[in-house]
């Protein structure tokens, strides 16, 4: 019989929730999702000075956006510490932990003296055996494990192997501070093992926590959750990930315009892989995850790459779901006042209209926004630079010798307007892109756009011809 898969997701609310961050929770999730587990979320806000409620909320938002919904309510880690002084007491008891009445003075001679020696500092264990009768008075006691002296503690990592610690190198840690509350290392042992955490998916810069933590575990006489150290994300220039390569919240990649299915099809493949498939949806990523896959080196974050999973995603949308998704966005998008102009539901209309032309160029809902710059443009047009030369050339002649036969168009829809443009240009000896480039240019007052009888469409007779006779009549 297998235990039912707990994983879980435990931020500390210091910050936004980090893109690695994100990459921990979608694995920790898919693992639950394909064993038809949990993912539990805990806030590990222990940290009074630094844990603020904004960050718990943008985590919370952050985790939504995703769609990497935790179960059950969030636990936070500092509402337990009366169970973790629990547990370090009855370690106490059970005498696998001990009450230790070191002075701030000697625990600094301690140091100097390792330092010397060219030691790293370690405690010394010297209250290991001492009964606190001798301890001097005043002094309030931190609880120290008592760790094994020799032989080894072994890590069965299931992404970087066993990793072997010399029980040397693990020396008395704290486990309780003088002021009851909790060290880190406790903290999470206990709580993970209250939450039934099956498994321990994390960045592998907790590896050497790892250790310890098998410590505090087999002191409990608790089983130890199966561990994956995922290895962290680098830049694109392999340094380790930082706030330099870019703007790293979740929160800011939502403001570049990133789906959050292609951020996580993005993100899955950092560290993971399954074949050389490249795009995933999330049941695909469901039903393939497994953590035998993760891979152990380290992955490099390419925004070349993500733009380019991005426009797969914004491509293979369907026009209906980018309106909605543009409409809820744009409250997140650095241009997204480009779709209030006008009433919701006529910028609805507009978008809904042109949208199959333009989800093909753009590889952000940036892009895809600025794109529908000119649906939604007050006459006159401004004119950027190209835009302008091309009718100061002799766009806007053409346009004039065009406009009487566009006035003349029966019913306004792409098959007739082309009929009637490439009917003009033949007649006029003009090639169709001479035509088409100041058309285009008035239509939208920019030199690229969708296929200019799409434009033409979308806009309607009305807004279309007046927005040319703009042009001809300067
Ligand atoms: N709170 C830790 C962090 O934010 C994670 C602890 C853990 O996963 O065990 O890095």
């Amino acid at each position: 019989m297998t235990d039912r898969v707990v994983t879980r997701f435990a931020p500390s609310p210091t910050g936004f929730l980090h893109i690695g961050g994100a990459r921990t929770a979608l694995f920790n999730w898919l693992y639950a999702r394909r064993m038809g587990g949990q993912m539990l979320l805990r806030i590990e806000d222990t940290d009074r000075e630094r844990s603020t409620d904004a960050a718990v909320q943008a985590i919370i938002e952050g985790l939504d956006w995703l769609g990497l919904k935790a179960d059950g309510e969030p636990i936070s880690q500092f509402a337990r510490a009366a169970r973790h002084r629990e547990i370090a007491e009855e370690l106490v008891a059970a005498g696998k932990a001990y009450y230790c009445y070191a002075t701030p003075a000697e625990l600094d001679e301690m140091r100097e003296k390792a330092k010397a020696e060219k030691r790293p500092p370690r405690y010394d264990g010297r209250w290991r055996d001492r009964d606190p009768s001798e301890a001097l008075a005043g002094v309030k006691p931190v609880i120290r494990i008592k760790a094994p002296l020799d032989g080894e503690t072994v890590v069965r990592d299931k992404v970087q192997g066993d990793v072997r610690f010399p029980n040397k190198d693990l020396d008395d840690f704290i486990l309780l501070r003088s002021d009851g509350t909790p060290t880190y290392m406790h903290a999470v042992v206990v709580d993970d093992h209250d939450m039934g955490v099956t498994h321990i998916i994390r960045g592998d810069d907790h590896l050497t926590n790892a250790g310890r933590q098998t410590l505090i575990y087999q002191a409990m006489g608790w089983d130890v959750p199966v561990m994956a150290h995922i290895p962290l994300i680098h830049g694109a220039d392999g340094a380790k990930l930082s706030k330099r390569h870019g703007a790293l919240g979740v929160d800011a990649y939502r403001g570049m315009g990133y789906l959050p299915k292609a951020l996580l099809n993005y993100l899955v493949r950092l560290g993971w892989s399954h074949g050389d498939d490249e795009v995933m949806s999330i049941e695909d990523m469901i039903s393939w995850f497994d953590i035998v896959d993760i891979n152990k080196g380290a992955a490099r974050f390419d925004f070349a790459k993500l733009d380019a999973i991005n426009g797969h995603w914004i491509r293979g949308s369907s026009d209906e779901e980018l309106v909605e998704t543009l409409m809820t966005e744009r409250a997140y998008l650095p241009n997204g006042d480009i779709l209030r102009q006008m009433d919701d539901a006529m910028v609805r209309h507009r978008l809904g209209a042109a949208m199959a032309g333009l989800k093909e160029r753009a590889k952000t809902l940036v892009e895809l926004t600025e794109s529908t710059a000119y649906l939604f443009a007050q006459r006159p047009l401004p004119l950027d630079e190209k835009a302008a030369e091309i009718l100061a050339k002799d766009g806007r002649d053409i346009l004039r010798g065009l406009l009487p036969a566009l006035e003349g168009v029966e019913s306004w829809d792409v098959a007739s307007l082309e009929t009637v443009i490439k009917a003009h240009a033949e007649a006029a000896g003009l090639k169709l892109g001479k035509v088409a480039q100041p058309l285009r240019a008035a239509l939208t007052g920019k030199s690229t756009s969708p296929g200019v009888y799409d434009v033409l469409a979308v806009l309607g007779r009305d807004e279309s011809l007046a927005r040319l006779k703009d042009q001809t009549a300067a």
